[in-house]
C-alpha cells in the first residue's frame, strides 16, 4: 500500500543536507513497520515525506497506487506532544478534524463515541487538556487521528515524552487499537525495546546519508490482553 521507491531527499540550503539516499521501503495494509535508528539518521524526515508536509528530491512514493503530494485524511500523524487545542474539550478537539472537512455529523459523533471508548477516555469527553495527564493528552491525539478514519497511522516518537511506565500503558493500548483497527502503522522510535515489542517488521537506518541499513522481521509472540 506504501511504495518508497529510491526516495533522496536534500535539504537545500547555505550547507545542502542529504537527509535520505535512495530508500526503497514496502509497507503492506495493516502491517505494523518500525523505523529505528539514531538520532538525525532521517526518521522523521521518511515520515514527513510520507504524511506529505515535504516535497521528495529524487525517487517515487505512493500511497495506495496514488503519488503522495500533499497531507491528507488516509494519513493520520502522531508527533510526541499530542498539540490538543487548551481551550477545547476532549471531545471538541478530537471532533475538530470531520467538523472542518465537513463530515457528516452522525457518522462522526458515532465514529468519535467508539475512538474515545478505545482510548479508554469516554468519561473524560468533557475535561480540557490541562485537566489529563501526559498519557491522557496522548491518547486523546491517538483518538483525533483515529477519527479520521485514515488507512495508515504514521506516529513519531508518540511515546518519547512519557515517563516509563505511562509508557508501558500506552504501547499495550496502541497494540490493542491496531489489532481492533488492523490499519498500517508507521512508528518512528530510537528505543530498540519499543520497536520490537511493537513491531511486524523493523527498517534500522543509518546516518548519513540516512538509509535503510536492515530489515528484521519480529518473530516474537506479542503480549495480548
Ligand atoms: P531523525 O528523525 O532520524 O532524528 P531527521 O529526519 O530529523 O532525523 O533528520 C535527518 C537529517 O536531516 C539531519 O541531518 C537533520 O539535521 C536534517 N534535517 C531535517 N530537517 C531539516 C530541515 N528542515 N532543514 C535542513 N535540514 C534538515
Ligand atoms: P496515563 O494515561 O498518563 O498513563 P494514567 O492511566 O496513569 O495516565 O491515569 C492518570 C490518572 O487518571 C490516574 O489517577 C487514573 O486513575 C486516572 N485515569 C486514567 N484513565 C482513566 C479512565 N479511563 N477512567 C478513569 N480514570 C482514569
Amino acid at each position: 500500500m506504501i511504495e518508497f521507491q529510491g526516495v533522496s531527499k536534500t535539504f537545500a540550503g547555505r550547507t545542502a543536507v542529504q537527509a535520505l539516499a535512495e530508500v526503497d521501503l514496502s509497507i503492506r495494509d495493516g502491517e505494523f513497520v518500525a523505523l529505528l535508528g539514531p538520532s538525525g539518521c532521517g526518521k522523521s524526515t521518511l515520515l514527513n515525506l510520507l504524511a506529505g508536509f515535504e516535497p521528495l528530491s529524487e525517487g517515487h512514493l505512493t500511497f495506495a497506487g496514488q503519488e503522495v503530494r500533499r497531507p491528507g485524511p488516509d494519513r493520520a500523524v502522531v508527533f510526541q506532544e499530542a498539540s490538543l487545542f487548551p481551550w477545547l474539550t476532549v471531545w471538541d478537539n478530537v471532533t475538530f478534524g470531520p467538523r472542518v472537512q465537513r463530515r457528516s455529523r452522525a457518522e462522526y459523533e458515532e465514529r468519535t463515541r467508539e475512538m474515545l471508548r478505545l482510548v479508554g477516555l469516554e468519561a473524560f469527553r468533557d475535561a480540557l487538556p490541562a485537566q489529563l495527564s501526559g498519557g491522557m493528552r496522548q491518547r486523546v491525539g491517538i483518538a483525533r487521528a483515529l477519527v479520521m478514519n485514515p488507512r495508515a497511522l504514521l506516529m513519531d516518537e508518540p511515546f518519547g515524552a512519557l515517563d516509563a511506565q505511562t509508557r508501558l500503558a500506552m504501547q499495550q493500548l496502541l497494540l490493542d487499537v491496531w489489532q481492533t483497527l488492523g490499519i498500517a502503522v508507521l512508528f518512528v522510535t530510537h528505543d530498540i525495546d519499543e520497536a520490537v515489542l511493537l513491531a511486524d517488521r523493523i527498517c534500522v537506518m543509518s546516518a548519513r546519508p540516512g538509509r535503510i541499513t536492515r530489515e528484521i522481521q519480529v518473530e516474537l509472540p506479542r503480549p495480548r490482553s
